[in-house]
């Protein structure tokens, strides 16, 4: 059934509100209209709890948190998930979606991840069409943008 994007991020965004502000990470979310898809919502809910979780995890107590919603050329709707946090090297981009890849066991040891997460979100973010690439400058931040087929 259609889901309505901007309804479905704030519903997101509430499930981690907790987290995020006990490190004082503020939360930003911008769309310019209703906005639908198809797809399955435990599994979108999965796909950007992930994103969303890592966006908290890697980001520095103070941070920002920012969802910008917009609709291509191509009729998709993009949705880049940008973080102020610690950022991912050059060197270990192409690697992050591969399962159990973590970028530093040490940076990341209090996190206690298991690497998984984003290969997960490469499967399910496919199985609905739509495509993931990241972003990121180490010590400036991360951005990861989906693109998803909307419907009318
Ligand atoms: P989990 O399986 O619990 O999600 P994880 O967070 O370590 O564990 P992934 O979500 O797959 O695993 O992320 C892989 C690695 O990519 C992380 O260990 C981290 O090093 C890096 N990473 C992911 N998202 C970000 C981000 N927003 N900022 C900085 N580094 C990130
Ligand atoms: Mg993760």
């Amino acid at each position: 059934s259609p889901i309505e994007i901007k309804e479905f991020m704030t519903n997101t965004f509430a499930i981690l509100e907790v987290s995020a502000n006990r490190k004082h990470i503020d939360f930003q979310l911008s769309s310019p209209e209703e906005l639908y898809m198809e797809g399955d919502e435990d599994r979108l809910r999965q796909i950007f709890v992930n994103l969303l979780s890592n966006a908290i995890a890697y980001t520095p107590e103070g941070g920002k948190v920012e969802v910008d919603i917009t609709v291509t050329e191509l009729d998709m709707i993009r949705i880049s998930i940008s973080d102020t946090g610690i950022g991912i090297p050059e060197k270990d981009l192409p690697r992050i979606f591969e399962r159990f890849y973590r970028v530093d066991k040490a940076r990341s040891r209090g996190s206690g991840g298991t690497g998984l997460g984003l290969s997960i979100v490469k499967h399910l973010v496919e199985l609905h069409k739509g495509t993931i690439t990241v972003e990121s400058k180490v010590g400036q931040g991360t951005t990861f943008t989906l693109e998803l087929p909307q419907i009318h």
